[in-house]
């Protein structure tokens, strides 16, 4: 998806009013929740001071679920009602889960709507609820940071979910009680946090190795608008797979049974992953196995010898890199930088191998477990309204509202400012002349009542409008933005289907700053125009009443009007003509009507008795029933 690179359309009505807003990377195998605070963005972190939310949701008897760590430590005794990786899941189909292969533990229940439930001791779930307890989870662990209720988040989702895994991600945060601002991309959110989108443009690799998966995209920014050009991956390839390895070597020293039960099992892939982690800081790592039978067996892991191990599993990750750059149709000589993402980019020799085939340094300063978390924070800040006016940032929304120009030079808005891209909306339009042949579009930006004090766009004919009377053609206005910014406006007569059209460029020809400046200017205004219309229409009535009034009265003011009464009229009636003429504040005048209206009522109402029975002297009863 396209983001469009704009200013600041200065949301935040008080400047000092900081709304809550939080980025979550909903990850497969650990999650996390960011937000910025003065300024900077970082993860936050939950009573025990971890920031990783293992994406891991234990049911139970009777009470609410166990999320994070507790519910992954027992993964391995429960592991039926402990549900991991449900990201997998997401979105999917009973048939694509079958295919997902055997190694899910749950018991799936066919139900007759098309979402798979799992069968849990606490009842049947299905992917969207699992998400949703960890959402919910993040949720309130950045309520109680920040001391608030969120006003929205920013979800990340891979680069290649499609329609039905993006919806269910929705779907989850909304279970969870989440206002979801935007879906963002993965591999967009790290280049963001790293504030690649400040620069004007460039190729990006962005190298995430997870716990289960592998995702390498190749992402486009070109004047401000960041592209998806490709991606690739494996979903069956990450850091549990190097545990594996690792786990397989310790069997073979210790002289183990190639199979071992699920507990020793288990003992061993905790080992092997301390192992692997202690041996990013370290040159080598003891390994201690507790056997029930024999006595403690320990040995020595270098990180040498592990980087043999796990070697084959990163030249596996190149294969799919090259193919997005195929895809993308780059070469590594035109990548700007490589993001590197996901905890299994700590690995050295991952750094190394990935260097080596970029042939350049990879981007490494920022956590490689929170940079996506940490982009999609910066986005929820913006998106929320936090920031200053003279920021630039990525939104895929309209800058300014855009519509078209209406008789009395006034304008109708179409699409309104920060309408999500690409949207299309259609209004019909109809002549004011009789035979009227041609109609005269005119397409304005701008957040102004009034075609004056608009931007011009774009002016186009429709013609060979068939003769009719006045109101009867119908002409369809359409106006459509698509994922890049490019507006298009059509126009259509329905019943003869002669049409016209015109493209206007994207971003609509405006800078930056002058798109600022035109929504400075519209704010300024705004409440200007308001009044201005307000006063309008109370003079307006002013005018419409004293002239009835004055009407009534030359008729018969000394036939209904006792002498003081009359006094108190014309007092108010004298009142509401000065002030009309005096003011340019539509509530005195609206009190003034209303004093006016309240000193005549009696009058008003004996003069319509009075011409009712005079409407009635004349007529038999008869004529009435
Ligand atoms: P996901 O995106 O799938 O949720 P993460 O990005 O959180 O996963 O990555 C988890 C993986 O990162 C695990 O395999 C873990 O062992 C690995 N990892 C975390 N820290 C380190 C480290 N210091 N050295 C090596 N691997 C690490
Ligand atoms: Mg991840």
């Amino acid at each position: 998806m396209a983001l469009l690179q704009i200013s600041e359309p200065g949301e935040s009505t008080a400047p000092h009013e900081h709304r809550l807003a939080a980025g979550i990377d909903l990850g497969t195998t650990n999650s996390l929740v960011a937000t910025v605070r003065s300024g900077e963005a970082d993860t936050l972190a939950d009573a025990e001071n971890s920031h990783l939310l293992p994406s891991v949701v234990r049911y139970v008897d009777g009470a609410a679920p166990v999320v994070g760590i507790a519910a992954h430590e027992q993964s391995a005794i429960d592991p039926a009602n402990t549900i991991v990786s449900v990201k997998r899941l997401m979105g999917r189909g009973i048939v694509d889960i079958k295919h997902l292969g055997s190694q899910l533990p749950y018991e799936f229940v066919e139900t007759d709507t098309a979402v798979p439930r799992m069968r849990t001791i606490a009842g049947d779930v299905s992917a969207v609820q699992v998400s949703a307890e960890i959402l919910k989870t993040l949720k309130n662990r950045a309520e109680q940071t920040l001391g608030g209720e969120l006003d929205g988040a920013v979800i990340t989702v891979p680069a290649y979910f499609d329609d039905a895994q993006r919806q269910a991600t929705k779907d989850a945060a909304k279970l969870a009680g989440l206002n979801v601002l935007r879906l963002l991309n993965e591999p967009t959110a790290a280049a963001i946090a790293y504030g690649l989108d400040n620069d004007a443009e460039g190729v990006f690799a962005i190298y995430d190795l997870g716990g289960g998966t592998f995702d390498i995209s190749i992402l486009r920014l070109n004047k401000g608008v960041f592209e998806v050009l490709a991606t690739a991956g494996d979903s069956a390839l990450g850091g549990d797979d190097m545990d594996i390895v690792i786990a397989r070597w310790i069997i073979e020293q210790a002289g183990l049974d190639e199979n071992p039960d699920p507990g020793l099992s288990r003992q061993l892939m905790n080992l092997a992953r301390d192992a692997k982690e202690t041996l990013t800081e370290q040159q080598q790592t003891e390994i201690c196995l507790e056997l029930e039978t024999d006595k403690p067996w320990a040995t020595v892991l270098t990180r040498g010898q592990m980087n043999t191990l796990i070697d084959p599993l990163i030249s596996k990750t190149l294969s799919p890199c090259r193919r997005a750059l195929r895809d993308a149709g780059v070469k590594t000589d035109q990548i700007n930088d490589v993001v590197m993402v996901g905890g299994s980019t700590r690995v050295l020799q991952v750094r190394e191998r990935v260097k080596d085939f970029f042939a350049r340094e990879p981007l490494v300063d920022i956590d490689p477990d929170k940079v996506v978390a940490m982009g999609a924070a910066r986005q929820a800040d913006i998106l929320v309204g936090n920031k200053p006016d003279d920021e630039m940032l990525l939104l895929d929304v309209i800058p300014l509202s855009l519509g078209l120009e209406t008789m009395g030079g006034l304008v109708e808005k179409i699409i309104h400012r920060n309408t999500t891209i690409p949207v299309a909306r259609a209004q019909e339009f109809t002549t004011y002349k009789d035979g009227q042949g041609a109609m005269s579009i005119h397409v304005l930006q701008g957040e102004r009542e009034t075609v004056d004090a608009s931007r011009s766009l774009a002016r186009f004919a429709l013609r060979d409008i068939p003769p009719m009377v006045a109101g009867a053609a119908r002409i369809r206005v359409t106006f459509q933005v698509d994922a890049d910014g490019l507006l298009s406006v059509t126009a259509q007569e329905q019943t003869s289907g002669v049409q016209s059209s015109i493209e206007v460029k994207p971003s609509y020809g405006l800078t930056d700053t002058e798109i600022e400046t035109m929504l400075r200017d519209s704010m300024d205004h705004a409440q200007e125009d308001m009044e201005t219309r307000r006063l309008r229409e109370q003079q307006v009535e002013a005018d419409r009443v004293i002239e009835a009034l004055q009407a009534a009265m030359a008729e018969d003011a000394d036939v209904y009007m006792d002498p003081d009464e009359r006094e108190q009229i014309e007092q108010a009636l004298q009142a509401l003509i000065s002030m009309r003429a005096e003011t340019d504040q539509a509530g005195l005048i609206k009190k003034e009507i209303a004093k006016l209206e309240k000193a005549c009522g009696a009058y008003v109402e004996r003069r319509m008795n009075a011409s009712i029975q005079k409407a009635m002297s004349g007529h038999s009863v008869s004529e009435f029933d």
